[in-house]
């Protein structure tokens, strides 16, 4: 917990936000400024700021917000269509909240290489 974050204040239920999914780890919400149809953010419970803050002893808590993605995209029908899994990591990758944030997002296609 980081009393100035703004997800460790989602995660605790102090601002709200439209939550589609949560367990003992992940909590997962609708992004405030969808950039897809389909966009939702899952952040683990635990407060890391970046990618790259992350240790080994971190592994089965990424792997726990790519697995929270696959079941969101399915509860949320995207599934079949496919969608994009993705994590912005410091400023040139346009990272805006230092709390892990795994972004799922679907409901039309996708660009790659991205911009
Ligand atoms: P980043 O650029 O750090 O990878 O993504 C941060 C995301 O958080 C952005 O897509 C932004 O729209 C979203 N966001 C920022 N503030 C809030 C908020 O208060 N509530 C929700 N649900 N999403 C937010
Ligand atoms: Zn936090």
């Amino acid at each position: 917990m980081n009393g100035s974050c703004l997800f460790c204040k989602i995660v605790k239920g102090d601002i709200p936000a439209k939550i589609v999914h949560q367990d003992a780890d992940v909590v997962a919400f609708h992004d405030i400024k969808p950039q897809a149809p389909t966009h939702v953010l899952i952040v683990p419970r635990q407060h890391i700021a970046k990618i790259d803050d992350i240790t080994e002893f971190d592994q089965l808590t990424i792997g726990k917000l790519v697995h929270a993605g696959k079941v969101v995209a399915s509860k949320l029908g995207i599934n079949h269509e496919g969608y994009r899994l993705v994590f912005n990591n410091g400023p040139a990758a346009g990272q805006e909240v230092y709390h892990i944030h795994l972004h799922v997002l679907g409901g039309r296609n996708f660009a790659w290489p991205p911009g």
